[in-house]
Formats: C-alpha cells, structure tokens, sequence
C-alpha cells in the first residue's frame, strides 16, 4: 500500500450551474466526494496503491460511495459502516471558478463516528504514507481515531501527511480550530495549508516566515498551495515556489486534494522520502503536483476530473520541463 488515506467519504451535492450563489442554485446532484476519499481516488488513478479509512452511514449513499471507491481500485477493507447516523451531505454553490461555498449536513454525520478501535492496524502498518484533514479532528471520535492513526504510523515509520483543509463553519470558533490543528502538528511529516491556513494557524502571511514557524513545530515538510498562482515549499534543507500552470480552470474544487496525491505519489515512489526533499527534487515534485492540480480544474466536479498518469505525463511534456524520471 502506498497511501492510507483517513477520513470523510461523503456525498457532494454539486450545484447545476456554476457563477450562482448557494441561495440560487436551481438543483444539485449527488457526486461523491471527501477530501481524504478523493486523495485516495486521485492516487489511484495515477497508478499507486491507494486505501481508504472512515465511516459512511448504513445507508443507499453510503453503499454507492463504498462502490465508487471499489471500481476505483482503492481498498476499501478499512471503510466502516454505521446504522445509527447517515452519511455526511454537502451542500456546494460555486460563485466563480475559483471559490466555493459550503453546508455540511453533518449534526452528527458517519464521518465524525469512527471510533480508534475499528481502524484496521494492517493496513496502517502496511502503508507508506498516511494522509488525513482537520475534518477528522471537529469531532469525537474521529479526532481520537485520527491520532491514534497518526501515533500508529509514526511508530511504523510510515510518511504522516496533513491537509489543514479549514472549513470555519465545523467549528465553533477559529481559535478551537487552530488548537486542534496545532495538537496533531508534532505527529506529521508533512503540512499542506492554503493562504488562509497558514495564516490561521501561523499569524502570518509571509510564506517564508509562516512555514518556518510550522516546520518549527515538527512537520520537515511543509506546502503551501496558491490556487491559480502556483505553490510554494519548505523542507528542512531547501525552500520554493513553483508557478501554477496556466489553463482554462473551470472548477478548481478538488484541486488541492490532486495536488497532494500528486505529490503523495512522487514522495512514495522508489527511494526513501527524505531522498525526495532536496532543493531540485522539491522543485519537480512540485511541479507534477501542480500539473495534477491544474488538469482537476478542466472539469466539474472532482473525481469525473482527476488526471490518469499518462495525462499528467502528456501534458508535462508539452511544457518542456525536462525529464521527471531519474
Ligand atoms: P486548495 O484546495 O488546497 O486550496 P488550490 O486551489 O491552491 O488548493 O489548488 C492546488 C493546486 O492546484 C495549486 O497549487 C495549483 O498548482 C493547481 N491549481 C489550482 N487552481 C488552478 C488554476 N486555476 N489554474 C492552474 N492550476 C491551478
């Protein structure tokens, strides 16, 4: 297994039209979706070993969301089901093509309720990389099951990765966010924040000083993505900033989550991780990270969008990059 992914499988209520307010939308069809679900999927479908940790509810959406994750060959012996609270709805409207707006239907949602004793230890131990968001961490259990996966990790030296991933209205106040996301930063390897993120959880909006700020509380890795402007890195040797690709974005939901699979995938493959973090290396890192991300922004919705290998190569070689293979 390459990567574990934890966390909420859910479904996305897309919005029919896009450049309307949520209020305006006309109708909305169910997609499936999850920021951790879609890392999963992403790396699947650029050709790693994806599985996939969390709770839908026993319930029509849940099934159809295990079977999503099925036809998309990421294992899904850790998904957990729960008779007693429904899978996790989300509301989405999409003003333009670079921001969105969000309702979770999730008071409480299957997500929040997975519980450390059914996370599946073999798989844990088996990955090389575990990846999960501040979604596992606004509620009990999931917060505890989120931890213990972390600690389980660390301690089978399997790559920690984080998306901050920051959704204001699951929590009651930013300043509980940013407690919550603060406890689980001494068990990563790796950070992934927006703009907002870092200067939620740093005070600051310079890149250079705020990832210097969270490397000092233990992640050696951390990104910064910048949507349409590309993404910036600082490793414990070496920091950067890789421009976006320019293309025709048309919804840049699920981008981030394309991003860090890219990455994830870079990161796993071959040689030990900390081989990956050189100041070259990053560089190309980033750059296939930032391809995977643009190509998700060609098309609605997320998982329809995400990139096979061979797209991401295609598109790579047309930009006359050099060689991402050595
Ligand atoms: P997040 O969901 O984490 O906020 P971003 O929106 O920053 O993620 O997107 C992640 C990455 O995807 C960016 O760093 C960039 O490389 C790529 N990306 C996102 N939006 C665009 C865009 N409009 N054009 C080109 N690349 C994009």
């Amino acid at each position: 297994m390459d990567v574990l992914c934890l966390g909420e499988l859910l479904v996305d209520m897309f919005p029919s039209e896009v450049g309307v307010k949520l209020i305006e939308v006309s109708s909305f069809r169910p997609k499936p979706g999850g920021a951790p679900a879609n890392v999963a999927v992403a790396i699947a479908r650029l050709g790693a070993k994806s599985g996939f940790l969390g709770k839908v509810g026993e319930d029509l959406f849940g099934r159809f969301l295990k079977s999503v994750l099925d036809k998309e060959w990421v294992d899904t012996r850790g998904l957990k089901f729960d008779a007693e609270t429904r899978t996790t709805l989300v509301f989405i409207a999409l003003p333009d093509a670079n921001a969105a707006e969000f309702v979770f239907y999730r008071n409480p949602g299957a997500d929040t309720r997975l519980r450390p004793e059914e996370l599946n230890l073999d798989l844990l131990q088996s990955a090389s990389c575990l990846h999960f968001g501040s979604l596992s961490l606004t509620d009990e259990p999931s917060r505890s099951a989120a931890k213990y996966a972390a600690e389980t990790a660390r301690a089978s030296k399997t790559i920690v990765s984080f998306d901050a991933n920051y959704r204001p209205t699951l929590w009651d106040s930013a300043e509980q966010a940013k407690q919550k996301i603060m406890e689980v930063i001494p068990l990563i390897d790796l950070i992934k924040v927006n703009e907002t993120e870092l200067a939620l959880l740093t005070g600051e909006t310079d890149l250079s000083k705020g990832t210097s700020i969270l490397q000092s509380q233990g992640p050696p890795i951390c990104i910064v993505t910048l949507g349409a402007k590309g993404s910036f890195f600082r490793t414990v040797e070496a920091t950067g900033f890789e421009p976006a690709f320019q293309v025709n974005a048309i919804d840049a939901t699920g981008c981030g989550d394309a991003f860090i699979a890219g990455l994830l995938t870079r990161l796993t493959s071959g040689c030990e991780w900390q081989y990956q973090l050189s100041q070259e290396r990053m560089q190309k890192n980033l750059q296939w990270a930032n391809a995977v991300g643009a190509l998700t922004s060609l098309k609605i919705g997320v998982i329809p969008a995400l990139p096979t290998a061979v797209q991401v190569r295609d598109f790579l070689e047309k930009q006359n990059l050099g060689s991402f293979y050595d």
